[in-house]
Formats: C-alpha cells, structure tokens, sequence
C-alpha cells in the first residue's frame, strides 16, 4: 500500500467516526431524568383529591404542569376535599380546573375532557388513577358490587384514554399512565371484581400502547403494592397489611409519594423509550 493510500484510509475512517459521533450526540438525551420539559404541559388526574391521586397531582404540580382533576361528589366531604386539594395546587402557581365527575359516566367524562382542554388549552398527560374496592368472596358478590368495580376502575380508564386519544393523536404526543395494582398480576382471597378489573386494565395498557404508539403516545401502567392511604388503613384489616409488609423484599408499606415519583418519571422524557410496560411498585410484594 502505497502513502498516498494509507492517508486516504485514514481520512475515510475519521470521516466515518466524525459521522458516527454527531449521530449519537444528536439522540443522546439531555440530561436524565430531565422535568423541565413539562413545565406547561397540562395533565388530567382523575380522583386526584386523595391518596395516590393526590401526590401524583402535586408531583407534576411541582414540574409546572397544569392540573385538571376530577372528583365524586359524594358529599359535603368529598367536595372540601377537591377544594382543599385545588388550593394546594394553586399555590404552586400552576392553573387548576376541577370539577365533580363521574369516571362511570362516559357522556360525562367526554365532557369534562372537552372542558379541561378548552379551559387549560391542551391535554399532554392523562393518569388514570380514580379506583374503588368492594371486597367479598365471589359466592357472596352481589352484581351491583362486582358492577361498580369494572365500571369504576376499567370502564372510567377506557372512557378517558378514548376521549383523550384524538387530542394526543392530533398533537402526536401524549403520555398516558394507568394505576393498576400487584392485584392484578397476582391475587388474593376476596378480590375477584378488583383484580379483573386491574387485570383488563393492564390489557388496555399494552392494547392502547400498541393503537397510539404510531402517534408518539406512551401508554404504561404501573401496579403499586400496598401503599399508605386513608383507603387502605381503613379497608384493609391490619393481618393483612402486616403480612403484605413482611412478604415484601424491603420489609414496608409505600406511601402515595412513592407511586408519583415513578409515574412522573414515566411522562418525564427519560422513558421516552418505555410503552406498553407494567411497573410495579411493591417494594418486592411479587418477588
Ligand atoms: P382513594 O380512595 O384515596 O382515591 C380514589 C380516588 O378515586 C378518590 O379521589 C375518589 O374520589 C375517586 N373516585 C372513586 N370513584 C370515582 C368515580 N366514580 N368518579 C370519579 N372519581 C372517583 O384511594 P387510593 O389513593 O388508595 O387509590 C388510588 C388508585 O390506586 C386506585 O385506582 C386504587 O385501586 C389504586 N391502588 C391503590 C393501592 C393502595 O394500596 N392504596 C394499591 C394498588 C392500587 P372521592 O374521594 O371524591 O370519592
């Protein structure tokens, strides 16, 4: 090989890192875990004015993301409850539109979406998170008990992810987080309507994961284990919470706050990459 050759070689194999480099500096996200991105960003929270609702809320909150959030207005109780927790996040200095709604009632969920978008000018994250419990051995199940779980925890998803989806679809971005539970990956004795529920809805995770992933959707679920809420001291008997304590890996109960952290990290840009997923959060419940 003559000179003249070697330093061409050369050259052509500079060219091709040089080429290589400025590739990956262009898809190389900045840096991890990055939350700035959301400042501005609008999120519907459904069932946000307690529990796990509550603290994801106040999470993206503290990101800067608009919040709209529905409630049950099942009384004096639960209406202080939403205004309380609307102060809360006014105080962050982000605009807040909340308003009872039912998340069983398709008609009015198809409205309350339409408002939130009109008053807040967009919708860029939906979490899928009101949810009930009406625990009984199936024998003993009455309909309206089994009825009020699906309808609650799987009907209200799939109608808020539906009403959603043309927005996201037409924006082509949106990050939709659904919670499900350990329940529905693994059961209990008690709990035939809430884990069919929390299961179908890992089924419409990956199935709406697959639908709107062609638009820049990511659609994933996360399945918190036993997580410190007034729902949970009061509708679990304290056996069960302490045998769900010992069975887990690290030994404790979650606390809401722990839910928002991964569900934030899940609309943040470092999962951009993460669709379809389940994440649980259960302090090794599964394991
Ligand atoms: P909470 O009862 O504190 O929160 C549930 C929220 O859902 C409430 O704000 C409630 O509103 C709202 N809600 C219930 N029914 C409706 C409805 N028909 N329309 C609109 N909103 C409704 O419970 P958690 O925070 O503990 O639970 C939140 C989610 O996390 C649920 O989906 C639950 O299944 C899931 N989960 C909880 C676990 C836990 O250990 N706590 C473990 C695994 C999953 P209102 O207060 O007005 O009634």
């Amino acid at each position: 090989m003559s000179v003249r050759d070697e330093v061409s070689d050369e050259q052509g194999v500079q060219e091709q890192v040089e080429a290589l480099i400025d590739e990956v500096g262009e898809t190389q996200p900045q840096p991890l875990f990055e939350t700035s991105q959301l400042r501005g960003q609008i999120a519907i929270v459904t069932g946000a004015s307690s529990g796990i609702g509550r603290a994801v809320a106040l999470e993206l909150a503290r990101c800067g993301v608009h919040i709209a959030f529905c409630f049950l207005d099942s009384g004096g109780q639960a209406r202080a409850e939403a205004q309380d927790m609307a102060r809360h996040l006014r105080e962050l200095e982000v605009r807040v539109f909340f308003r009872s709604c039912d998340v069983r009632e398709s008609r009015d969920v198809r409205q309350f979406v339409n408002e939130a978008h009109e008053e807040l000018g967009g919708v860029h994250i939906l979490v899928n998170n009101a949810g009930i419990s009406r625990d009984r051995p199936l024998w003993k199940m009455e309909d309206h008990e089994w009825e009020s779980v699906l309808k609650t925890n799987l009907d209200g998803a799939f109608f808020f992810t539906r009403a959603v989806a043309p927005i996201m679809r037409a924006q082509e971005y949106g990050k939709i987080v659904n919670i499900t539970s350990v329940h529905g990956i693994r059961s209990v004795f008690g709990i035939s309507n809430y884990s069919a529920s929390k299961a179908g809805l890992i089924g419409l995770t990956q199935s709406t994961a697959i639908e709107l992933g062609p638009r820049n959707i990511n659609v994933n679920a996360v399945a918190p284990g036993y997580i410190r809420t007034t729902r949970l001291t009061q509708g679990v008997p304290s056996d069960v919470l302490d045998a769900a304590r010992e069975g887990s890996a690290l030994g404790r109960l979650g606390d809401p706050q722990d839910v928002a952290g991964v569900v934030l990290f899940l609309c943040s840009e470092a999962a951009r990459h993460v669709t379809g997923a389940v994440v649980p959060i259960d302090g090794g419940y599964l394991l």
